[in-house]
């Protein structure tokens, strides 16, 4: 390898969603100042699962240059205003995780939620939390609107993301990624040539008999991590502790009405369900823990539990939660499934996928290959894989339910961090995050009430409003008025959807 110079060649291996996205993204920000090969086997196929996403995934197509319309199209997508979760607490009860915020600011100094947990402690009359969200307002109506810019409407506190075809998106990309110079083989890496010096990944072999050299390799490749795992021997640290879930089966459905603008996560007895409404079908799974469930019965809960005629034979997939000890290194960057996973609870894998594309063009590398730059590309993608982390577990730890799987959740010992999240939040009503948070505050107060864990006391100055002359009660009047006004006036979500990308 020659030192200090540009990087001009680039090999994914892999064609699921982190190899597409990955290579949309670097033809667009690269140009042609770099020769992107993308290697993926159709014989091995993808995960082909992944449809709910979380909002910031607008940014990536904003950047890539990819209409709304054309994207909403060509995916069979839907909007997703938020995620509906039944049964977590306990049977016949649910709570709503929205995007976007709560309420409206009405005073400088206080938050509104700062208000209204001041009313919930004191006993007054506000009323549910999900009565101040305009996400949650519209989901239930079955309505879908873009956000507002003004400020001053309560439709700017809306935030949104989408459902769509994982396998539609990864062929859109791969028409994009094309079209932009990048060079797709289909073949099975067989095996990868290091380095003897500096273990730098050289080449890796095809099973055409091709060899496929570069600068910088990305690992693309699911689970298995051909790259950064079978070559570079990163490890791997298994999260299974707090996230015991290890399997799912997915079955596709027919859709039964409207798409609904969300994404609903119901519990069973040894996981949970998830219901994703597309155009053209509804994509359903239960993720459930194998020491709970044997996967005959998980398929037949799932069976039992579908709310239209199935249209394909069930999918069963294996994982173990957790994330790889490095996720960059020497010249090797696991992207997806290779460089980790959760459980797709909150939607966040494709949101890592898009995080790790973007950090690893921030921090992009000569053919040097800095070790720093791995260092602080690790540290980063750490923190992030942390802090979703426990915000998973948070859904789990507080429920009532009665099955041994629930039950070994609730007594779960969670790890510090999020031990730190939950104290502050139950003695003050501080929400104590670092600034950098994937989830916000709307986010973890949304599920820390929902799943049941209230303050002992009010925050701040909420407590002051009458001496301070704050009307709260008319305010929070005002936000409730305001949010139904506006979800009157929004259109279906199926209109919604009609009006983007027309008939066709
Ligand atoms: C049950 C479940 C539900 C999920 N739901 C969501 C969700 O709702 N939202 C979300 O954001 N994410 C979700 N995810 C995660 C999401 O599916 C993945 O993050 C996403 O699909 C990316 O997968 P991938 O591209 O990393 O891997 P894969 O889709 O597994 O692709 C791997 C690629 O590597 C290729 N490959 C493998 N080995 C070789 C080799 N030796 N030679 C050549 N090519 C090779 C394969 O052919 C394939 O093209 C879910 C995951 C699971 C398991």
């Amino acid at each position: 390898m020659k030192s200090g110079k540009q990087i001009r060649r680039i090999v994914i291996v892999g064609g699921g969603s982190a190899g597409w996205m990955s290579a949309a993204a670097l033809s667009n920000a690269l140009g042609n100042s770099a020769n992107i090969t993308l290697i993926e086997s159709e014989a091995i196929g993808t995960v082909g699962v992944g449809e709910a996403t979380i909002p910031p995934i607008r940014k990536f197509n904003q950047r890539l240059g990819i209409s709304e319309a054309d994207f909403v199209r060509a995916t069979q997508g839907s909007f997703k205003l938020g995620i509906e979760f039944a049964g977590w607490t306990k049977e016949g009860e649910s709570y709503f995780h929205p995007f976007g915020h709560y309420g409206a600011d009405f005073d400088a100094h206080v938050p509104f939620h700062h208000y209204w947990l001041s009313d919930h402690i004191h006993g007054r009359s506000a009323g549910p939390l999900d009565d101040y969200s305009i996400c949650y307002a519209a989901s239930k109506s079955g309505r879908f609107a873009h956000p507002n810019r003004d400020p001053r409407q309560v439709q700017s506190r809306l935030d949104y993301a989408y459902h769509f075809d994982a396998t539609r998106y990864a062929a859109f990309l791969r028409t994009y990624a094309e079209a932009r110079g990048v060079t797709r083989l289909e073949a099975r890496v067989t095996d990868v040539a290091l380095d003897p010096e500096n273990g730098h990944i050289l080449n890796v072999s095809l099973d055409n008999n091709q060899s496929i050299e570069g600068d910088l390799f990305l690992d693309c490749t699911g689970f298995i991590g051909v790259l950064i795992e079978g070559a570079m021997k990163t490890g791997y640290e298994d999260w299974s502790r707090w996230l015991p879930c290890n399997r799912a089966v997915a079955i596709p459905s027919e859709s039964k009405g409207e798409p609904l603008p969300y994404t609903r996560s119901t519990c069973r007895e040894a996981g949970w369900q998830w219901r994703i409404p597309l155009q053209h079908r509804t994509g359903n799974g239960y993720v459930y823990c194998d020491r709970f469930s044997t996967a005959e019965k998980a398929e037949q809960v799932l069976r039992d539990n579908l709310d239209g005629a199935p249209l394909a034979d069930a999918k069963h997939l294996r994982f173990l939660t957790g994330r790889r000890n490095k996720f960059w290194k020497k010249n090797c960057v696991a992207v997806g499934l290779s460089a980790g996973f959760m459980e797709p609870l909150e939607s966040t894998s494709l949101h890592l996928i898009q995080f790790a594309i973007m950090r690893l063009l921030t921090l992009f590398p000569d053919t040097e290959m800095s070790p720093l730059l791995a260092e602080e590309y690790n540290r980063l993608t750490v923190a992030e894989y942390e802090r979703i982390r426990d915000f998973l577990v948070l859904h789990y730890i507080a429920n009532e339910r009665d099955e041994p799987f629930w039950k070994e959740m609730a007594a779960l010992e969670v790890s510090e961090s999020l031990q730190f999240k939950i104290d502050h939040f139950r003695e003050n009503g501080v929400i104590s995050l670092d600034g950098r948070e994937l989830f916000g505050k709307p986010s973890w107060l949304a599920v820390l009430i929902g799943q049941g864990v209230f303050p002992k006391r009010a925050p701040g100055l909420s407590g002051r409003a009458a001496e301070r002359g704050i009307p709260v009660s008319t305010r929070f009047a005002q936000v409730k008025d305001a949010i139904t006004v506006a979800t009157d006036t929004m259109p279906t979500h199926a209109e919604a959807i009609r009006n983007l990308i027309g008939n066709n």
